[in-house]
């Protein structure tokens, strides 16, 4: 039940949308609410003013250019997945659209609201009831974690599907803070996360994401492993790219759901680029490396249903996940 009342305003361009995201004190923006109104009910969160963005249309529109795609926040994940152009050019979005939570929520769910959904954390994500007894954790206005009592900020995992997906593709994120500007998705997700321990709220609007066209020889791959197929938070998901033309070759490796941000496996990214030339002899020697860096760079956390070990077990799917990229590479070449 939601205790807290609210006012819900329903704007229908984005300057009075972001208008009243100023006029409005303690007032937030909702997309298709499937993050945000289970908050709501459990008082975790208690705004006064809630803005929906469901009639500003600008949001909603999928435009192709010459050099890529817009894809606005208020985008379904079903639209997503179903949109033949997404599908073809950039499988590993789709993929993971259609991999997040269950048909229900994918259908009200939205792209914006998938890489900005809350940090989720055993301690965090109960009722009033359960949570009665604890101090007030970080994400709640107090200064502790419950997951690491020395920890100097929140340790909750993020478990955006979307947010390795787009993180693979070069994606830049467009905001309204009374003037539209372009950002990296790697820095949009940087700011939400750090805000997003620490009880603050954006105060732009995500208008959506552009995404460049990968060149000719690129392949794109998302997985993800839940304890259910049909709707689950992932207990680890990879998104993998790789893409060549005359100047360029990238490879990416994105892994999520292990850490408070998703992880780029870096060093194991230059390592494939470097062995271009040797990848058959060198594949088990990466893979097995890129487990290493995984393991390194992972931040775990007690979860519910799932153990750490568990979870550590899971990473062993790297291994899967670089070889099928490998595989994929020496095809292109
Ligand atoms: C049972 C269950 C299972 C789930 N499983 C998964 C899963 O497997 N994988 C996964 O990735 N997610 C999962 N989710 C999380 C979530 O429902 C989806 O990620 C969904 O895409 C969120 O989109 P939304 O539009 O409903 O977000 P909302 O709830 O509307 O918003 C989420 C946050 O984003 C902000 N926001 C939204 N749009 C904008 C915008 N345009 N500008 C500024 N701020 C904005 C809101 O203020 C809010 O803080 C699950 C949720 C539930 C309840």
């Amino acid at each position: 039940m939601i205790k807290s009342s609210f006012e819900y305003l329903t704007p229908e361009t984005l300057p009075i949308a972001y208008d009243f995201k100023k006029k409005y004190e303690d007032s937030v923006y909702l997309g298709g609410g499937t993050d945000y109104i289970p908050l709501l009910k459990y008082n975790l969160k208690k705004p006064k003013n809630v803005i929906s963005l469901e009639k500003v249309m600008e949001l909603k529109k999928i435009e192709k250019d010459e050099e890529g795609i817009f894809i606005g926040s208020m985008v379904t994940l079903t639209e997503i997945y179903e949109n033949r152009f997404i599908i073809d050019s950039f499988t590993a979005l789709a993929q993971a659209a259609r991999r997040a939570a269950s048909p229900q929520i994918r259908n009200t769910g939205t792209i914006g609201g998938n890489v900005l959904q809350d940090r989720r954390c055993m301690y965090f994500n109960q009722s009033e009831d359960w949570r009665s007894n604890l101090a007030p954790c970080f994400k709640i206005g107090g200064d502790i974690c419950h997951q690491a009592p020395k920890s100097e900020i929140c340790r909750a995992l993020y478990y955006s599907d979307i947010a390795p997906a787009l993180l693979s593709l070069d994606v830049e994120a467009e905001i309204f803070d009374g003037r539209l500007r372009r950002i990296s998705v790697s820095e949009l997700i940087k700011s939400h996360v750090d805000r997003n321990g620490l009880l603050k709220t954006h105060d732009f609007i995500l208008k959506g994401f552009y995404i460049p066209y990968l060149p000719e020889n690129c392949w794109t791959k998302f997985e993800k492993y839940s304890l259910r197929a049909s709707i689950d938070f992932p207990i680890m998901n990879i998104a993998t790219r790789y893409s060549q033309n005359k100047e360029n070759r990238v490879a990416k490796i994105i892994v999520g759901a292990v850490s408070p941000m998703p992880i780029e496996l870096i060093d194991t990214e230059v390592m494939i680029i470097n062995k271009l030339d040797n990848l058959t002899e060198s594949k088990d020697d990466i893979a097995k490396f890129a487990l290493s860096e995984l393991t390194k760079k992972s931040q775990l956390v007690r979860e519910t249903g799932v153990s750490i070990k568990v979870k550590r077990n899971t990473f062993k799917n790297i291994l899967r996940a670089v070889d099928d990229l490998i595989f994929m590479i020496i095809q292109i070449n």
